[in-house]
């Protein structure tokens, strides 16, 4: 059933980002609890009705590492997604409460985000466009899904003229207008791990923290610079380290979602079956994700 603007209540406001704002709502209907993404746009209505259509292939998506989808409408001058709400929020708002990700989180977000990857290409020939922390979304089970995918080539085209689509997870091929393969994903993936890893950010604060007239040397930077990489004398294991370098490598020597999912660094994680995560590994990413739930509600880290 199509939902409606007036049938969806505002219980609180989640966070804004350069393309829009997004809210914890109530669906009155069915009393379920949303997350209500609001996208200002300046576009025609022939072009508003094609967003809406090309975004209703989210309603194909149907993947674990994939958020659900509940539907998209016009209202006013506006593009509303409403998506399923992930109760333990992004991975940025997480590492602000946390701090560096233990080896394990690492794992499990390296394979979350290469399996949604894999998902989206594979089975819709969608490459995701902007992989970065705020994009990834935990839930206390311990779920970890993609959101914000380039789905709507119109919704794409009509955001580029308002906002300024530079990132401090862009690979250098697409800051120098080369083609966007699902590469360009794995070298986000990479900074993120680095990130999540050492606590130190890659290449500076994300771009809309960044003062205009420094945008410039941070593009430059990204693409002459030698990537950043995690040593083992810092306590992380070789593997990591390798798997975090083959993710920052140029274009042609970095590797494929495929052959990630196959290193060394997730031997071990993924279960017998080739799909679901190990039991050992499946209690402590539990743990860990309840943990975050009772941090964010002002109790103390527990073990
Ligand atoms: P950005 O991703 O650039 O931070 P967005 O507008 O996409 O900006 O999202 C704003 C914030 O809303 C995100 O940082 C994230 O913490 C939160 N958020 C987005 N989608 C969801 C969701 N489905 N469930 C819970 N929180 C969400
Ligand atoms: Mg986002």
């Amino acid at each position: 059933l199509p939902i409606k603007a007036d049938e969806l209540v505002l219980l609180k406001k989640l966070g804004a980002g350069q393309g829009g704002t997004v809210s914890k709502v109530l669906h009155l209907p069915t009393q379920k609890s949303m997350a209500r993404k609001i996208i200002p746009i300046d576009a025609k209505e022939v072009i508003q009705s094609q967003i809406i259509r090309e975004l209703r292939i989210m309603h194909e998506c149907d993947s674990p590492y994939i958020i659900g989808f509940y539907g998209a409408f016009i209202h006013e001058s506006d593009v509303v997604i409403c998506m399923e709400y992930v109760d333990c929020g992004s991975l940025d708002y997480i590492f602000k409460l946390t701090g560096p990700f233990p080896e394990f989180m690492l794992k499990h977000t390296a394979h979350s985000v290469l399996s949604g990857l894999i998902y989206l290409y594979d089975n819709h020939r969608i490459i995701h466009r902007d992989v970065k922390p705020s994009n990834v979304l935990l839930d206390s089970k311990g779920n970890m899904k993609l959101c914000d995918f380039g789905v709507s080539r119109e919704l794409i085209n009509s955001m580029a003229d308002t906002f300024v689509g530079t990132s401090t997870y862009m690979s250098p091929e697409r800051i120098q207008g080369g083609v966007y393969s699902v590469k360009g994903d794995v070298w986000s993936l990479g900074v993120m791990l680095y990130e999540l890893a050492s606590g130190q950010y890659a290449y500076g604060r994300d771009a809309n923290q960044v003062a205009p007239d420094s945008i410039l040397d941070l593009l430059q930077r990204i693409v002459n610079e030698s990537p950043p990489a995690l040593n083992p004398k810092d306590g992380f294991s070789p593997e990591l380290c390798d798997f975090v370098s083959l993710c920052l490598k140029k274009e042609k020597q970095r590797w494929a979602p495929h052959d990630l999912i196959k290193h060394p660094f997730l031997q071990g994680f993924i279960g017998e079956d080739g799909f679901k995560v190990s039991s050992e590994y499946r209690g402590a990413i539990k743990k860990w994700a309840k943990n975050v739930r009772r941090v964010q509600k002002g109790k103390a880290m527990k073990g």
